[in-house]
C-alpha cells in the first residue's frame, strides 16, 4: 500500500515480525545469553517431571559422583568449577546416561545449565577407541555451534581421545572419507549434508546420542535416517506448540522435564511516572533524572531503534555517558555492550524491547520507560512491561520504575497498568526527586 515504514521506525516490539525473524533472535538471544553468563542461573521452582515409563522408580542426583562417570570425565566436571547438579541437571541426567538409553526433551530457562548436561551425556556415551561418529549434536544457529564445541572441549579436557568435528559452514572436507572424530557439533544444513550427501558419517552406525538445541529449523525434516535405539535429547529454553509438535516427532517415547522460569513480580517495586509535553520535555525530565539513574545502573526503553539513536546521541552531547543496545548492532557488538554493562562499566544503558528481551541483567534497579510498552492496537502491553521492571524472587531488591507520559493516550496506559496489576503508578516531580532517594 505503499506506506512502507523505514525499518528504523518500526516499533521493536515485534509484533510485527515474521516468525523467521523470531526464530533467528531466539537463537541470537541464546548465545547472547551465553556470552555473558559467567555463572549457573538459579531456579527455585519445582522441576516438572514426565516419565515414559511411570513404574520405573523416580531417581535424581545431588551429586556428580553419584552418575558413575568415566573418572576423567568427572575430572572435567570438577575443572569447571561445578560442584554440584544444577536443577534441571539433577533429573536430566540420571535419565540421558540411564541403559538402556532413554531419550529426553526438556525446557529451561537459559542459563540453567542444558548445553553442561548434554555435553556432559555424549562425552560419557563416546567410545574412545571407536574411530568414528557416535554423537551428533545439532545447534540452531553457527556461533551457538561454537559456543557449545568449547563445553565439550573443556569438559572433555582429560578425555584426549575423545574427538571433536564441526560441521558448520567453511569447514569443507574430502567427499567419502569417514570421519574418525566421535563428537559432531554443527548446524543442521551442514550435518546434514556430511550425512546424507557426503557420506562422511554413517548415521546408521552404533550411535549412542543425537543431541539438538533450540528450535524447529525446517531443514531439520530431512533429518538423517538414525537408527531405531539412536537416543535423542532435546533441549530448549522455550516450547511453543509448533517446537513441541515437532520435538514429539522427531523424538520417539521421550521423558519429559520443565523447568517453569521464575515468575517476576512488581512487589519489591516502586513505580512512578512523569508528565511531559513531549520528546524534547522527556529529553529534558530524563536528563534531570540522570544522577539518580546513575547511583546504581538503569537500563531506559525506546519504543524505536531511531529513538533509541537519538536518545543516546543528545544525553552524550549533554555529557552524560550511556550505552546503546540496538537491533543492528552485530551479536558480538551486543554481547561486548551487555559485558560492559553487566560489569558495571556502563552505567546506563538505552534499548529497545527486542534487543533486550530474554537478556538478564541482573543488577538494574532503575528501569525508564520513555515510551511505554504498547502492543499492535496500542494498549498496554502489561506483559512486556512486567518483564522490563519486574524482578524474581532471587533478585527481590527494591527497584524504581518511571513511566514517560507525553499523551492523554500514555495517560491512559499508565491507568491500564496499574489497574492490572493491581499497584499504584505514583506522579514524580522530576525537579524534586526525594523519592527516588
Ligand atoms: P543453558 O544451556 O541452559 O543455557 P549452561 O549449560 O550453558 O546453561 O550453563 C549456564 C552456566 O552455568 C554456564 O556458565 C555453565 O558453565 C554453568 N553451569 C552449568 N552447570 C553447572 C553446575 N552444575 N554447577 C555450576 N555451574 C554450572
Amino acid at each position: 500500500n505503499g506506506n512502507v515504514v523505514p525499518e528504523e521506525d518500526r516499533a521493536e516490539n515485534g509484533g510485527w515480525r515474521s516468525g523467521e525473524a523470531d526464530r533467528v533472535d531466539l537463537a541470537e538471544q541464546s548465545l547472547l545469553n551465553k556470552l555473558i553468563r559467567h555463572s549457573l542461573v538459579r531456579n527455585r521452582n519445582q522441576v516438572e517431571v514426565l516419565q515414559r515409563d511411570p513404574t520405573s522408580p523416580l531417581y535424581s542426583v545431588k551429586t556428580f559422583e553419584e552418575l558413575r562417570l568415566k573418572p576423567e570425565l568427572l575430572r572435567g566436571v570438577y575443572n569447571m568449577g561445578f560442584n554440584r547438579p544444577s536443577r534441571i541437571q539433577e533429573n536430566a541426567l540420571p535419565m540421558m546416561l540411564a541403559q538402556p538409553p532413554q531419550n529426553l526433551i526438556a525446557q529451561s530457562q537459559s542459563g540453567t545449565g542444558k548445553t553442561a548436561a548434554f555435553s556432559l551425556a555424549m562425552l560419557s556415551h563416546v567410545n574412545p577407541a571407536n574411530k568414528w561418529t557416535q554423537c551428533l549434536c545439532i545447534s540452531p544457529t553457527y556461533e551457538l555451534a561454537l559456543q557449545i564445541g568449547q563445553v565439550i572441549e573443556q569438559m572433555g579436557k582429560f578425555c584426549p581421545d575423545v574427538k571433536l568435528a564441526y560441521g558448520i559452514r567453511g569447514n569443507r572436507l574430502e567427499r567419502g572419507v569417514k570421519l574418525q572424530e566421535q563428537i559432531v557439533i554443527g548446524t543442521p544444513g551442514t550435518v546434514l549434508d556430511w550425512c546424507t550427501k557426503y557420506k562422511l558419517i554413517d548415521p546408521k552406525k552404533d550411535h549412542h546420542v543425537c543431541a539438538g538445541r533450540g528450535r524447529r529449523d525446517d531443514r531439520h525434516t530431512g533429518s538423517p535416517q538414525l537408527t531405531k535405539d539412536c537416543q535423542m535429547l532435546l533441549f530448549s529454553a522455550t516450547f511453543e506448540d509448533s517446537v513441541w509438535r515437532f520435538a514429539e516427532q522427531v523424538v520417539s517415547d521421550p521423558n519429559i522435564i520443565r523447568l517453569k522460569r521464575e515468575e517476576e513480580t512488581l512487589d519489591t517495586i516502586k513505580q512512578f511516572y512523569v508528565v511531559c509535553k513531549g520528546k524534547e520535555d522527556k529529553f529534558t525530565a530524563l536528563c534531570n533524572l540522570y544522577g539518580s539513574l546513575t547511583i546504581a545502573q538503569a537500563m531506559i526503553f525506546c519504543r524505536t531503534r531511531k529513538m533509541a539513536a537519538w536518545l543516546t546521541a543528545n544525553l552524550s552531547i549533554e555529557g552524560h555517558q550511556v550505552a546503546l543496545l540496538s537491533g543492528e548492532m552485530t551479536v558480538e557488538q551486543r554481547a561486548a555492550v551487555i559485558e560492559r554493562f553487566r560489569n558495571g562499566k556502563e552505567k546506563v544503558l538505552i534499548t529497545t524491547n527486542v534487543c533486550s528481551r530474554g537478556i538478564d541483567v541482573e543488577q538494574v534497579s532503575l528501569v525508564v520507560n520513555f515510551d511505554l510498552p504498547v502492543d499492535l492496537d496500542g494498549n498496554a502491553d502489561n506483559e512486556t512491561y512486567l518483564h522490563r521492571i519486574g524482578r524474581t524472587g532471587r533478585f527481590g531488591r527494591r527497584g524504581f520504575a518511571v513511566n514517560m507520559v507525553d499523551s492523554e493516550h500514555s495517560m491512559d496506559i499508565v491507568h491500564q497498568i496499574e489497574m492490572h496489576f493491581n499497584r499504584k503508578i505514583t506522579k514524580l516531580d522530576t525537579s524534586n526527586l526525594e523519592e527516588l532517594e
